[in-house]
């Protein structure tokens, strides 16, 4: 029986693992999944750090993978990953004998650099993970005044991304500092307050096309939230901020880390120096055909969403099939483009959906309650739903 292997289990892997057995029953392919955790956090909501208690948090956003495991007849391993030995085809975990594959997808997602910053480190609160999430959320309950600073780390990439792109993750830290001037104003502490969003992009929301920048930076000057570009961040520490350029004194900062690749991926020779993983249109290796990866990790300067991950795991996986039996079309290669959904206020969000950043002309922005229903919808029938991926692109 051929056996496939996926690494990673959130937006990548999980829907990469739905495909694999959409595409093969059980008694074709034995599909292994490992992940250094049973639970997956659904990372959209982790925003609501700054509109809702700690205790309310991180439950909502909580999957147990265990019951989707069973379900799809996975066998899951519970380790970290320390290699993958391409030429062998097997993958090293700390505890686990090496399990081999004939089929791999990678979807390990990117590295958080907290070291890369002078300063920064996990207890300067952010909202990446559910415990930093709740820790953020926990002290949102009790510091209501100052000067708040929302500051995106830049993204390691490879030289050769084109479009080259300064920072991987700043859509959600716009959106929590709109949830937070939102959460302010409802308590009436918003005018003891001055938020401000920093970012090492020499324009806000880098990834969008230029009709969502300008609405954006229409919301945020409405809003009153300043915003600073082309951050070259220095140092920080509990009462300032340091750039290039400029100091910003601060009372709280809240983070999206640096990003960058894996050295274990580099170690294993399937990523590059940088540590993500090279592949072509159809999220294959180009030097290992039977290596894929998706989402965050791979090494291009597509969108690092969620969407993208799912839109890029449905190619790989039909691209594999296809490989194995002749007669299947040949997926279309995949084409970047942002699809982001900002809430903004309350029942509101911003929906975006670009490719202008990558060469084309499609640009959809639409502020609305629409887009804000159709993400609870999404979000409540991918957690609610224990894992189940109802909804696939
Ligand atoms: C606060 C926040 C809000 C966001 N909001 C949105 C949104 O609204 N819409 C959207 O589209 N995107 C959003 N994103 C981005 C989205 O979450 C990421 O793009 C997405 O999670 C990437 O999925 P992935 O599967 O590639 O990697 P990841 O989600 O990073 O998953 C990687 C998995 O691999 C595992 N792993 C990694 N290394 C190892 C190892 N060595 N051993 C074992 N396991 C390992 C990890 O445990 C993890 O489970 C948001 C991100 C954040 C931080």
């Amino acid at each position: 029986m051929l056996r496939a292997v996926v690494l990673g289990s959130r937006f990548g892997g999980l829907a990469v693992l739905t495909w694999l057995r959409r595409l093969f029953p059980p008694s074709d392919l034995h599909v292994t999944v490992v992940d250094q955790w049973e639970e997956m956090v659904f990372r959209p909501g982790l925003v609501h750090a700054m509109d809702q208690s700690p205790q309310k948090l991180v439950p909502h956003v909580t999957i147990n993978l265990r019951h989707f495991w069973q379900r799809h007849k996975i066998q899951a391993v519970h380790d970290t990953i320390v290699a993958v030995d391409p030429q062998r085809r097997m993958v090293h975990t700390t505890v686990h004998p090496p399990i081999p594959y004939d089929v791999l997808y990678i979807a390990t997602g990117s590295t958080p650099k907290w070291d890369a910053i002078e300063g920064l480190d996990r207890h300067r609160a952010g909202i990446c993970e559910g415990y930093l999430a709740r820790h953020t959320a926990a002290i949102n309950q009790r510091q209501h005044q100052g000067r708040f600073v929302f500051a995106a780390g830049p993204i390691f990439g490879a030289p050769q991304w084109t479009p080259a792109i300064h920072v991987g993750c700043e859509c959600p830290l716009i959106e929590s500092a709109l949830l937070w001037d939102q959460h302010l104003r409802r308590i009436k502490q918003r005018g003891q307050a001055e938020i401000t969003v920093v970012t090492p992009s020499s324009q806000i929301a880098e990834m969008a096309g230029p009709a969502a920048q300008h609405t954006l930076t229409e919301i945020l000057q409405r809003r009153d939230i300043n915003v600073v570009t082309n951050a070259q961040y220095v140092r920080v520490t509990d009462t300032r901020l340091e750039l290039r350029e400029r100091t910003l004194p601060l009372e709280r900062i809240i983070w999206i880390p640096p990003q960058g690749g894996s050295a274990w991926l580099t170690q294993s020779n399937v990523a590059d120096v940088h540590g993500w993983v090279p592949v072509t249109d159809h999220l294959q290796h180009p030097r290992w055909p039977d290596i894929y990866a998706v989402g965050d990790i791979v090494s291009q300067s597509w969108p690092k969403m969620g969407h993208s991950a799912m839109v890029q795991a449905r190619i790989a996986v039909h691209h594999w099939a296809h490989t194995r039996q002749k007669r299947k079309t040949p997926p279309m290669a995949y084409n970047p483009q942002l699809l982001w959904v900002l809430e903004d206020s309350p029942g509101e969000a911003l929906f975006v959906l670009s490719n202008v950043l990558w060469g084309g002309d499609r640009e959809r922005v639409w502020h609305h309650p629409i887009p804000y229903w159709a993400k609870q919808l999404f979000q409540w029938s991918y957690v609610i739903r224990a894992g189940a991926l109802p909804i696939m692109p």
